[in-house]
């Protein structure tokens, strides 16, 4: 639409616009937020207009969620078929506190959880206040009585080791206000990252601590939104936990919430609810939509020490490179000035080191500066496998990596968790690093049995 240009049609309902009128409806006629129904020659759609910057391009917000962009001289005919109410008033339901409820406060830091599409922007945007929220999530105030805190409102990708410690800090704060338990919302993308992050920097954590994220928006009928939320509440409510837990769907059905360990948790699909699964792991607990809870692994015991927050160093630089065929020696050397490197191997744990034929004279080089490397920095192998532990005794390949200084044999952390390990060990244990980090600290390393057969 125009700058500055009134939508001719956002009051009214049921307008068509054919023919020669189309143009004219595509600049003045649509406003950002109408549910319209558009036809081309082939096929017709129904979404929400969306604001595009491209003007020869219509973009639809499908009811799927994706966003559809059609090129308008292929629209044939359009119908609003309802137009955008942009004074959304929030509910003004109550928000006091509720005697027998634990309270719990909510910081959110952004993603899709607690979102609703902007029809200004395309884009999500907080609904934060306390009534918004209780208003896109009724039940909420009669399981746990909520503080809801806007920290950041950002994408999850966005995030470094400075947030890590903001969010470490808030969740101190909350501490000190005597709190029963905390819920970080999320977005899903770095949610794992951040929870190992936090199941570090907070050490001698007593209370929960639940990070929670959606893969759809609250605004779309398919959102997971809700349950993730009511079950983090429930989990939260009901039990005793202690520690830091991520809760998101345990299916792809609306069935139950189930509560996954902060350092051996990883997101394994784009766009699906059940995209967070428990890695060379079991889930703490599930939580039914109707609130009943299974606990599946017997929950940590209070601490024994006053909880502390070990923040992460934000001037460190740890990289985290992947191996692939054909790799070259440059993309090792880019780390050299860096503080740590984890190394995401194949298989076991292997890199392309060995020098076996003509073609492979670029791996001496590669061994070579990972040798060098590891005599500057702590130099970490991590499988891309994700399931399953690191062995590098099995094969020639993994024995020369650990001559060359390659530490992490054993481990079965996921690479994500590994360079949050390394990055805090660095910034808190940088002598003892190399030692810790083969050592299990906050259930990231399987004591046991770390194979998982399915
Ligand atoms: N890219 C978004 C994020 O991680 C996706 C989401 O909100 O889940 O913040």
């Amino acid at each position: 639409m125009l700058e500055g240009a009134k939508p001719l049609v956002s009051a009214m309902s049921s307008i068509i616009f054919t023919n020669l009128f189309i143009e004219v409806a595509l600049i003045y006629g649509m406003h950002p937020g109408d549910t319209v129904a558009v036809e081309t020659k082939t096929q017709t759609y129904q979404g929400i207009v969306m604001p595009s910057v491209d003007k020869k391009v219509f973009v639809l917000k499908l009811e799927s969620g994706y966003n559809l962009a059609l090129e308008r001289k292929k629209i044939t005919k359009i119908k609003v078929v309802q137009a955008y109410n942009s004074v959304e008033k929030a509910s003004s339901s109550s928000v006091s506190p509720k005697k027998g409820l634990k309270n719990v406060a909510i910081l959110h830091t952004g993603g899709t959880l607690a979102s609703k599409v902007s029809y200004q922007t395309g884009g999500v945007v907080a609904k934060f206040t306390p009534e918004e929220l209780i208003s896109m999530f009724p039940e909420l105030p009669k399981i746990i009585n909520t503080t809801p805190r806007l920290i950041r409102n950002m994408f999850s990708e966005d995030l470094n080791f400075n947030h890590y410690n903001l969010l470490a800090e808030e969740v101190a704060k909350e501490i000190k206000n005597k709190v029963d338990g905390i819920i970080i919302t999320h977005g899903t993308d770095t949610l794992h990252f951040t929870a190992a992050a936090l199941a570090f920097s907070l050490e001698h954590l007593s209370i929960p601590v639940i990070l929670v994220g959606a893969q759809r928006s609250s605004d779309r009928g398919s959102s997971d939104a809700s349950l993730n939320l009511l079950c983090a509440a429930q989990f939260i409510a009901q039990t005793n936990f202690i520690g830091v837990g991520i809760c998101m769907h345990e299916t792809t059905d609306d069935l139950a919430g189930i509560i996954l360990p902060a350092t051996k948790t990883r997101k394994m699909h784009t766009s699906r609810r059940d995209a967070f699964k428990a890695i060379n792991s079991q889930p703490w607990a599930r939580v039914s939509r109707t609130g009943e809870i299974t606990i599946i692994t017997k929950f940590h015991d209070p601490p024994k020490a006053a909880f502390t927050v070990k923040p992460f160093n934000p001037d460190l630089k740890i990289g985290l490179l992947k191996s692939h065929p054909h790799l070259q020696k440059e993309e090792l050397a880019a780390y050299k000035n860096f503080d740590g490197l984890v190394l995401e191997g194949t298989g076991f744990g292997h890199f392309p080191i060995n020098n076996i034929d003509e073609f492979t004279k670029e791996n001496t080089t590669i061994l070579k500066t990972i040798e060098t490397l590891a005599k500057k920095l702590p130099v970490v192998m991590s499988s891309q496998c994700l399931s399953g532990k690191i062995d590098l005794d099995v094969y020639e390949t993994g024995r020369k990596l650990q001559e060359a200084g390659v530490v992490g044999n054993s481990s079965d952390m996921t690479p994500e968790t590994t360079f949050i390990k390394l990055a805090w060990l660095v910034s808190n244990h940088p002598k003892e690093c190399k030692e810790l980090l083969t050592k299990n600290l906050r259930g990231e390393i399987s004591e046991r049995q770390p194979y998982q057969q399915d």
